[in-house]
């Protein structure tokens, strides 16, 4: 009997291999955290969608990131500083007090920040800091070529032409009215996600991940890499699909 037990049972049930995905937030914080999650997807040979804040890259962290290496490491843009914009209610950098130019130039400035330091390694993929955008955010992203807008399942979604929307099921940290889930929660959304049908996107944040989280993040990696009803995938795939 292992917590992971439930979703072993999904994927011994699913009739088809189940596409999986991770997306870990926020590189740019908590660096030996970020890279001590990459080893963990590295010994298993499983890809990994990481959200780069821009502005908060140091050249160690650039050079740490661009090392060739085993993993499977895909690197796309998650917002620009990471900032909350909005005076009252919920946390937004692109949120409704932010006009199509304040959110033009951050994206903007974003990217080319990316493209500097990762070039073509870095994919035309948004994640906005706390999963929240608006329509203008989605105008502004399809204008400066981007493919992909990833959120979480709960965002809902904007359905336009030109840009793909691939999001995350679960949440690694999810909670309820402020009370983190259990590890059997946890368990039962992940297996929901493969009963489903799949895509399951498990979404990750390093920085707040210790120790003992990184064992059982290690234990659900190692089974989604071992397990035949289980196929690990990119954001990059899903949206090429
Ligand atoms: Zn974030």
């Amino acid at each position: 009997m292992t917590w992971l037990d439930p979703l072993r049972a999904a994927l011994d049930a699913a009739p088809t291999p189940c596409p999986v995905f991770f997306r870990d937030d926020d590189a740019g914080w908590g660096d030996a955290e970020l890279l001590a999650l990459l080893d963990v997807f590295d010994r298993h040979g499983v890809p990994v969608d990481v959200a780069v804040i821009p502005a908060a890259l140091h050249p160690r962290l650039v050079t740490e990131l661009r090392r060739p290496s085993g993993t499977r490491l895909r690197l796309h843009q998650h917002g620009s500083t990471h900032d909350n914009h909005e005076l009252t209610g919920r946390k937004h950098e692109f949120g409704p007090s932010r006009d199509h130019a304040a959110q033009a130039a951050d994206i903007e400035r974003g990217r080319e920040l990316l493209q500097q330091a990762f070039g073509a390694a870095c994919e035309p993929i948004f994640t906005p800091p706390w999963n929240r955008c608006t329509p203008v955010t989605v105008d502004v992203l399809v204008e400066q070529g981007f493919a992909v807008l990833s959120r979480d399942s709960t965002a809902g979604r904007f359905d336009r032409p030109y840009l793909a929307e691939i999001q995350v099921g679960v949440d690694w940290f999810g909670h309820r009215q402020g009370v983190r889930w259990s590890r059997a929660e946890l368990a039962e959304r992940l297996a929901a996600g493969v009963s489903e049908g799949g895509p399951l996107g498990v979404m990750l944040h390093h920085a707040v991940t210790d120790a003992c989280e990184l064992a059982m993040v290690d234990e659900l990696v190692g089974l989604v890499a071992r397990h035949p009803g289980a196929a690990p995938t990119t954001i990059h795939a899903l949206a090429s699909a």
